[in-house]
């Protein structure tokens, strides 16, 4: 079984549609894929019906956005219900994107041809708005050559131009996702160069009710999966892999990194 719970779609930041993802996930040979766009379950409908045609198995999923200490912190949400209380979080941090979208767009038009539309053309298929979207425009006017190197200068979280969005307290988010039934994931926790999430935090995270660690993702060192390997074990947290797959947006391709069928058969039973 070949199972890749972390893809996303147009409806996020990922380049592929929703069922374009499904149909790329079948050609890759793979039995189970999650799509877990950016704030949104936008994408589910389609993924989920077009899963059916090929025969894959559909994971439902949501990475949401989520702030520790002014650190941004990822967290897959397997399975949610989309109740009020999970959609509303996710609305509340989608609104808070468009903002900052509009404040990092203004800060560029000072000193490239950048404008709001031409990123809104980027984003038109999106019901989350990110800086990837902003990176495809800069693309367009020939600023830089991909989004990579738009994200390596222009809009680094160290870059001028960079505004950080609201997003929910990562324990806050961890309850609301438990609440609907979601079973709580910290996505890529090693990465270097986004925020690596403490041996502490994670032990704090998992009297919330966090479930699983993200550990084989490709922007984690030998070292780091090492580390969350050893934290997952003293934790009781499953340790999970995933591609990450956002199309022709990034180097990633889809399977690279899997969950494996015992990691997925104890997601399944921490399902609410
Ligand atoms: P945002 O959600 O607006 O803060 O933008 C962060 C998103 O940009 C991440 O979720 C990634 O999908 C994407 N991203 C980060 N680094 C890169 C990169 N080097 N190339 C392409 N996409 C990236
Ligand atoms: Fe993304
Ligand atoms: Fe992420
Ligand atoms: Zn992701």
């Amino acid at each position: 079984m070949r199972i890749d719970p972390h893809t996303h779609s147009t409806s996020s930041d990922g380049t592929d549609e929703p069922a374009d993802v499904i149909r790329a996930a079948a050609r890759e040979g793979l039995d189970v894929v999650g799509l877990a766009d950016h704030d949104t379950t936008t994408g589910w409908a389609e993924a989920s019906r077009e899963a059916a045609t090929v025969g894959l198995e559909f994971i439902p999923a949501v990475e949401v956005s989520t702030r520790h200490e002014g650190s941004s912190i990822h967290l897959l949400a397997l399975w949610p219900r989309e109740d009020p209380a999970f959609l509303s979080m996710l609305e509340k941090t989608r609104t808070a994107r468009v903002d900052r979208a509009r404040q990092i767009v203004s800060r560029l038009g000072e000193d490239f041809d950048l404008t709001w539309e031409g990123v809104v053309l980027k984003a038109v298929n999106a019901e989350t708005i990110g800086r990837p979207h902003i990176a495809d425009a800069l693309v367009d006017l020939g600023v830089v050559p991909d989004r990579d190197a738009a994200f390596a200068e222009l809009l680094a979280t160290h870059s001028p131009y960079y505004v950080p969005h609201y997003a929910p307290k990562i324990e806050e988010a961890i309850v609301v996702v438990r609440s609907v039934g979601g079973v709580p994931v910290l996505a890529h926790p090693g990465a270097e160069g986004r925020t690596v999430v403490s041996d502490d935090l994670i032990a704090d995270l998992a009297r919330c009710g966090l479930a699983g660690l993200e550990v084989d993702h490709r922007d984690h060192s030998e070292a780091q999966k090492d580390r969350l390997s050893k934290v997952a074990g003293r934790l009781d947290l499953i340790r999970t892999g995933g591609s990450d797959y956002h199309g022709l947006g990034k180097q990633n391709r889809l399977g690279e990194n899997l969950t494996s069928p015992e990691a997925y058969r104890l997601l399944i039973q921490a399902r609410g």
